[in-house]
Formats: C-alpha cells, structure tokens, sequence
C-alpha cells in the first residue's frame, strides 16, 4: 500500500461510512491516522473520531439538517486555508463521498486554490440499511433500477422530484433525508401510479448500537417514520426488492412500536 500519497499541504476527502468503525476502508483508516487536520461532519461517529492522532487537530463542521453549523463556503474556505498552510487535510464525511455529499464544491474550492485534492470512497447509507435487514437494493428480474434521491427541499422550496420516473415499479428508491418529507413522498408516489403496496424499509442508524429497522408499505411510510427525531440519520428503501427474503428479515426486525413492523 502507497504511504506516499498524503504529503504534506493536500487534502483527502475521505468516506467514514454509515458510523460502524468496522465499516470504514483501510485506507480511510490510514488517512485519518495521517492527517494534521481533520474537518468532520455531525454524522461522523465518535468511535471513528477516535482514529484520529492525538496532537492532530479535530475540527466539526457539522451539518444536520435544520443545524448548519458552517455553510459550504466556509468549509470550502477552512479546508483550503489548512492545506494552504502545509497541513495534511482529511476532510471526513459520512457514508461516501460522492453522494449528497457536497464533493463537488470542495473538489473544485482546493483545485481553484491549487490545492491537491482526492477522494477515498465509503461504504453508503443505502447500502448498510438493506444490510442490516438481511435484503437487497435489487432483485433479479423485479427490480432492475436503483434510483439514489435525496428527499430534502432546499429551505423556501417545495420537493421537486420527478415522480413519474421514481414511481416505476421496477426501480428501487434509496431515500436520503427523507424523513421530514415521507408524508410527500408516499402520496407523491402512489399519485403518480406506484402502489401503495409496495415494501418500504426504515432504517435509523443504520450499523450503529441504536440502530432501527422498520418494515411496512407504502401507504403507511408516514405512519412508519413519525417516532423518528430529526437528530437520528434515516434511510427511506421504496421498492420489491427489500421484501426478497421476508422471513428472515422480520426475524431481525427491531420495532419502535408494536404494530408496525410488518405491513
Ligand atoms: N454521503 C452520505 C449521505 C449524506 S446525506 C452517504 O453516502 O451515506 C445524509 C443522509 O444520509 C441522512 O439524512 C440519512 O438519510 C442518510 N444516512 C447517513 N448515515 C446514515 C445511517 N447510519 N443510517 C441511516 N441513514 C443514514
């Protein structure tokens, strides 16, 4: 394994996964072992922030949603400023990088700057929720899409999805920041022709110790999510595809409310 690629003024962005330790690459965790300076976000987990060196600086950036604690531009700004100054720079995000994950801003903030910047990938949400009930984001023959959407409107607009295409009944909907909006998304969905039938998971915490799993269907998703606080990260899965194997799914079922755990 290269342990030249982290000289001294560039930045990593790296992927830290949905929050288990385990899930991290190890190369992620090399990087985070290197780093002068890591800039992390809310949904970073404490025990991968432990990876980090001690007399290494550890800075949140937090973001979650409604509590922007700095807005892209600072990070942007900080993240360039630190590699500027010689500093090694992991820039440490949930899940992968390159989904919803703001990569592109700062890709193009450390290129404009000259700054040497690379992406480690990471172990998305979408896919540690199907894990963790036992199921899949496709199935042979039913379901042959996979469609990553993000359910969260920017603040003073309305969600402007095109419901028609996700409504297809061939493709699977891994829903990130989806919980405030699964209200509009069932109705949206069965408005536009899928049935309100079909399997929905929620996943909360997906591969942490207070992980949820959630089952029912379409037309009960709003139903499903209202336990949920806005401060705990939730995957909405729409599709055939997360019913494959049913039975051993409900057998890792852990409800928030009896009831609701199979539709
Ligand atoms: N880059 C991240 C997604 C960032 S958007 C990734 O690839 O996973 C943040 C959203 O991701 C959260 O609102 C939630 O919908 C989802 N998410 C992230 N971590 C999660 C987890 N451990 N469990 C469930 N959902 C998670």
């Amino acid at each position: 394994m290269p342990h030249d690629d982290f000289p001294a003024g560039s930045v990593w962005l790296v992927g830290a996964g949905p929050g288990d330790p385990d899930l991290l690459t190890r190369k992620a965790e090399r990087l985070i072992a290197a780093a002068d300076v890591v800039f992390y976000d809310a949904l970073v987990g404490p025990c991968i922030l432990d990876l980090i060196a001690h007399g290494a600086e550890r800075i949140s950036v937090g973001k979650r949603s409604g509590r922007h604690s700095k807005d892209q531009r600072t990070i942007d700004a900080l993240i360039v400023a630190a590699a500027l100054a010689g500093k090694r720079v992991v820039r440490l995000k949930g899940g992968d990088p390159a989904i919803f994950g703001r990569t592109a801003e700062e890709v193009t903030a450390c290129r404009a700057a000259g700054v040497l910047v690379r992406i480690c990938p990471g172990i998305t949400a979408a896919s540690a929720a199907v894990a963790s009930a036992g199921t899949s984001l496709t199935l042979r023959g039913v379901a042959r899409r996979l469609t990553l959407v993000t359910a969260h409107a920017q603040a003073g607009t309305t969600l402007d999805l095109d419901w028609t295409a996700l409504a297809a009944s061939d493709s699977t909907l891994a829903i990130y920041m989806g919980r405030a909006a699964a209200a509009t998304v069932a109705q949206q969905l069965v408005a536009a022709g899928r049935s309100p039938d079909t399997p929905v998971l929620v996943v909360v915490n997906a591969s942490l110790p207070n992980e949820r799993i959630i089952r029912g269907r379409l037309s009960s998703l709003a139903f499903l999510v209202e336990a949920i606080s806005a401060h705990d990260p939730a995957m909405l899965i729409v599709g055939e595809a997360v019913e494959a194997d049913p039975a051993f799914a409900r057998a890792q079922c852990t409800p928030i409310r009896a009831g609701v755990t199979v539709a």
